[in-house]
């Protein structure tokens, strides 16, 4: 017995393949599948983490639809994804509320923009949030440090201890205890792999998206993301750092790192979401998760949002354009830090663990369970 129609589908597609074995080389899903006879729900919340979604599998497999096999493994491993990220969510009383999260993200998202802006002519009046301002301090006489620092702080940790609670629960589905077994050389050869998306390239001749043919870029746009994504939170880290250590406050100057910084990360994070959005609009239909569209939509809408914000404020900052969009800017990131807990976020933190788990079962690691 299985816990969803999705999982009891993908034992059905897992017993094929495990049988047929036609498309071992084309990522590590495969492989994986091999050391296992039978699947429980751990096994194949593992599986559909492990997989990328690059599509090969179902153009290259013979048993795909009309046949009567109806064999479709990257449709049903991101149903089973998706489910994932809803079954290890934590507290658990939010599970339900993000399990179809695009309409939830986007109340939060609304709601934390409007908590900002009141929040900013409460504490000084309209007349300051409409004014402009420049020189050190200037996003200060709009909301103190201290207060703003403490509110993202608290959404950070908060949003740090559910991703660490539902990895943990995560983990232990799919295999051993939490922190048991994992040598250096596993943990390194994941790295790499997450760090390279070295399994979304369909075995070397590309990803699938639009069609059969393996031309798609979405390696590239999830490279940009990725690390626009890092980029931006260096910047954030550089100048709390300035902040605190040699009492340096922002906004700072154009060739200042954390200015640097933040502009090289926040041009990924336009590039790559918004080739991401334009993938996703035109990939083939047979490969869609139709009913978790709009969770991955909202995701991905959400880091354009923080990207073309944060541009904005910069290039705004001195005008009187800067009180509002400070507001807009804080309430998108607040809101993102929040809801990555229950959504597509997770999907780097689970494929991350899921390819320490694949190194480790490459290296011959006690496997749990199967
Ligand atoms: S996807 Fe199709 S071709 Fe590939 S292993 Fe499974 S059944 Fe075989
Ligand atoms: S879609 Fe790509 S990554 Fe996923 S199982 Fe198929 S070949 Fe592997």
């Amino acid at each position: 017995m299985h816990g969803t129609n999705a999982l009891a589908e993908a034992d059905r597609l897992m017993t094929v393949c495990n049988s047929c074995r036609y498309c071992e080389g084309l990522c590590a899903v495969f492989p994986a599948m091999e050391m296992r006879r039978v699947f429980a729900d751990g096994d194949l919340n593992y599986l559909a983490n492990l997989c990328h979604g690059c599509g090969a599998c179902y153009y290259d497999c013979q048993f795909s639809p009309p046949h009567e096999f109806d064999v479709n493994v990257p449709k049903n491993l991101a149903q089973v994804r998706a489910d994932s990220y809803a079954a290890y969510a934590w507290p658990r009383a939010f599970a339900g509320l993000f399990a179809r999260n695009g309409l939830a993200i986007a109340i939060v998202a609304a709601a934390s923009v409007a908590v900002f802006i009141a929040g900013f002519v409460a504490w000084h009046g309209a007349s300051v949030l409409f004014a402009a301002h420049s020189g050190p301090g200037a996003f200060y006489r709009l909301m103190p440090h201290g207060a703003m620092a403490l509110l993202f702080a608290a959404a950070l940790v908060y949003a740090i201890i559910a991703m660490l609670m539902s990895v943990r629960l995560f983990w232990r589905d799919i295999g051993d205890p939490p922190c048991t077994g994992i040598d250096r050389s596993s943990l390194w050869q994941a790295i790499r792999d997450a760090g390279a998306l070295r399994y979304l390239d369909g075995g070397g001749l590309g990803c699938h998206n639009d069609d059969e043919r393996p031309i798609d870029r979405r390696k590239l746009y999830h490279h940009l993301t990725f690390y626009g994504f890092g980029l931006c939170f260096a910047a954030t880290t550089v100048a709390t750092l300035y902040h605190y250590l040699v009492g340096r406050e922002a906004p700072y100057p154009w060739y200042d790192l954390p200015v640097v910084l933040g502009t090289l990360g926040g041009l990924g994070l336009v590039v790559g979401p918004a080739g991401l959005l334009a993938a996703k609009w035109r990939r083939d239909p047979a490969l869609q998760d139709a009913p978790r569209f709009g969770m991955d939509v909202a995701f991905i809408v959400m880091l354009l949002m923080t990207s073309l914000t944060g541009l904005a404020l910069l290039i705004l900052r001195a005008t009187p354009a800067m009180g509002l969009l400070l507001a807009l800017h804080l309430g998108v990131v607040f809101a993102l830090f929040i809801t990555m807990p229950y959504g597509k976020f997770m999907h780097g933190i689970y494929r991350f663990a899921a390819l320490v788990r694949y190194a480790l079962e490459r290296r011959g690691a006690p496997s749990g369970g199967t």
